[in-house]
C-alpha cells in the first residue's frame, strides 16, 4: 500500500512539473555556453537544484496536506480599455497566465485554460478556478511567449486552440521547446526559438529570452529533464516600456537577476510568481513571496503583478498563503501596496500609468 501510495504521490508531483530535481553534473564540452551540457541538456550555472527525493517520501505519507484548491472571486469590468489601442493592460487569467494588450498587441504568457495541468485530462491537478477569461473573450492574439515546458506552462490543448483561432501568431519558446509545437502542429514559421541571451523581434516588440533558475521536465522518462530550456522574457518597446515576465524561478544564488536588472532593469512591469514555496525546500525550484518582493526590488520594477498561485494544487502552502506572505514581505520590506499587486482572476489591469 505504501508503494502505491509513493507511486502515486510521484506521478502527482510529475504532473505537476514545477516540483522535481535537476539532473546530474556532465562532462563541459569547451565550445558549449556553460548552461549546455554536451548530451545536449541544460544545467543551471548559479547555484545548483539540489536533489529533493530524500525528503519526499514524508509528504507522501501526509497527501491531505497538500494544496486544497476551492474557487475564487473572478472579477468583470474595465473591458472598454480593451477597445482602446493606446491603452495597455495585463489581465490574469489564472496560475502563471497573462494576457497582455499592448497598445493593441496581444500576448498571452503561459497560456493554460484547460482544467488540469496534465497530458491527459482525465487526472492530475485540477484547477478550483475556471479561467479569469476565456479564450473566445479575448480580442486578439498576436504572440504567445513559453517560459518552459512543464505541464502547468506549456498547455497542449491551449496552444491548439490559441493556433486554431489566431493562426498567425507567433509562439517564442526556449531552446528545444519548438519541436514540442510542431508536433502540435504548429508549423515553424510561426515559432521564434531562443537561448539564454538571444533576442528576436516580433510586431512592435523586441523579445530576449534571459536565465532563470528552475529545471524543465515533461513526460515520463527521466532523460527527459532538463532536455529543453527554461527561462524568462524581457519584452520591450524600444524607447518606451519593458516587461519582465519572470515565468517560474527560485532565487538560486540571485546571480542571474542581478544580471538581468544590470543589463534590462528598471522594467516598468514584472511579473512575478508567488506560489508553491512551502515547505521551504521548495525554495529550490519556486520564489517565496518574500524572494519575489526581493526581485522586485532588484529589478526597479515600476509596477509587479503576482502570479503561479491559487489555482492547482502543486504542493503545500495553503491557498490563501501566497497573498498574506506578499503582504507582510511588501510591509517589512516598505513596498507600497500599489506597486507589487495581486489581481483577482480576469481583473483587467491598466500597466504603464
Ligand atoms: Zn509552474
Ligand atoms: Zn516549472
Amino acid at each position: 500500500m505504501k508503494a502505491v501510495f509513493l507511486a502515486m504521490s510521484g506521478l502527482i508531483l510529475f504532473l505537476c512539473g514545477c516540483g522535481g530535481t535537476s539532473s546530474g553534473v556532465a562532462r563541459q564540452g569547451s565550445q558549449l555556453p556553460p548552461h549546455h551540457l554536451p548530451d545536449g541538456h541544460f544545467k543551471n550555472i548559479d547555484t545548483s537544484c539540489a536533489p529533493i527525493r530524500d525528503t519526499m517520501e514524508l509528504d507522501s505519507l501526509v497527501p491531505s496536506y497538500r494544496t486544497k484548491v476551492y474557487r475564487l472571486p473572478i472579477a468583470r469590468g474595465n473591458e472598454e480599455l480593451w477597445a482602446d489601442s493606446t491603452a495597455s493592460t495585463a489581465t490574469w487569467i489564472g496560475h502563471g497566465t497573462y494576457y497582455i494588450l499592448w497598445k493593441g498587441y496581444g500576448i498571452l504568457a503561459d497560456p493554460i485554460f484547460s482544467d488540469r495541468s496534465s497530458p491527459v485530462q482525465l487526472f492530475g491537478p485540477k484547477r478550483g478556478t475556471p479561467p479569469g477569461r476565456n479564450l473566445d473573450s479575448i480580442p486578439v492574439v498576436n504572440l504567445v511567449i513559453i517560459s518552459h515546458d512543464h505541464y502547468d506552462h506549456l498547455d497542449k490543448g491551449s496552444i491548439k486552440k490559441i493556433y486554431k483561432k489566431w493562426p498567425k501568431a507567433t509562439f517564442a519558446v526556449p531552446l528545444k521547446v519548438a519541436e514540442i509545437l510542431e508536433g502540435w502542429g504548429i508549423p515553424e514559421s510561426n515559432i521564434i526559438e531562443l537561448d539564454w541571451w538571444q533576442s528576436a523581434t516580433a510586431g512592435p516588440l523586441k523579445l530576449t529570452f534571459v536565465p532563470c533558475h528552475h529545471l524543465s521536465r515533461r513526460g515520463l522518462f527521466k532523460s527527459s529533464a532538463n532536455s529543453t530550456l527554461w527561462g524568462s522574457w524581457i519584452l520591450e518597446r524600444p524607447k518606451e516600456h519593458k516587461i519582465w515576465f519572470a515565468g517560474d524561478l527560485a532565487m538560486g544564488d540571485g546571480s542571474y537577476y542581478k544580471e538581468i536588472a544590470e543589463k534590462f532593469g528598471p522594467v516598468d512591469v514584472a511579473f512575478l510568481p508567488i506560489g508553491s514555496y512551502k515547505p521551504s525546500r521548495y525554495t529550490r525550484v519556486h520564489a517565496s513571496p518574500r524572494q519575489a518582493a526581493q526581485l522586485h526590488l532588484l529589478m526597479g520594477s515600476r509596477l509587479s503583478l503576482a502570479m503561479h498561485w491559487g489555482d492547482f494544487g502543486m504542493v503545500y502552502d495553503r491557498l490563501e498563503d501566497p497573498p498574506k506572505d506578499l503582504a507582510r514581505a511588501r510591509r517589512e520590506l516598505s513596498i507600497p501596496d500599489s506597486s507589487f499587486v495581486v489581481p483577482v482572476h480576469g481583473e483587467i489591469v491598466p500597466i504603464f500609468k
